[in-house]
């Protein structure tokens, strides 16, 4: 439990950090300047300089159901992570990632890994993975060469395979 705390609390401190950017950068655009122009182009800006993590909100579903989560949690998104939520980390799908391999994978699941290349350690790099029920509309066969002793294993389509 600690480590969940010390981990929404630098989610929340990450999250309050880039909020005030972008309201920073909104008050210091010229006037003649839209917003949501400026943002399109600092979409552009961030998938240079962390593709992965831009890669990671436009494709990972993951993060489309921590986004809806949020959106349907009572409250301001700003006060979702105040307190350590068990319900909203659940919703949230903190838990679903798997910090060790199992074993191996449990019958009714697969093992899914997001887009980012395969890391060493689960977690690092933005290198995640996951067990879910088998769903051929969100999963392909993956041939990198991780996991090797757990069989099959798959990983979230891009979108030229959609
Ligand atoms: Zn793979």
């Amino acid at each position: 439990m600690d480590d969940v705390k010390r981990t929404l609390q630098i989610v929340k401190r990450t999250a309050e950090s880039l909020s005030s950017a972008i309201d920073q950068m909104v008050g210091d655009l010229p006037e003649e300047t839209s917003p949501q122009r400026a943002l399109e182009l600092v979409i552009a800006e961030l998938t240079t300089l962390q593709p992965w993590f831009l890669e990671l909100i436009f494709e990972d579903h993951l993060f489309k159901e921590a986004y809806e989560a949020a959106r349907a949690y009572a409250g301001s998104p700003r006060d979702a992570l105040g307190q350590p939520n068990p319900e909203l980390i659940e919703a949230l799908g903190i838990s679903q990632y798997l910090a060790n391999l199992p074993n191996t994978v449990p019958a009714g699941s697969v093992l899914v890994h997001n887009h980012v290349s395969p890391q060493p350690v689960l977690g690092s790099d933005g290198f995640r993975a996951w067990l879910e029920p088998p769903d051929a509309t969100r999963q392909v066969v993956c041939d990198c060469s991780w996991a090797p002793d757990l069989g099959t294993h798959y990983r979230v389509p891009g979108p030229s395979q959609l």
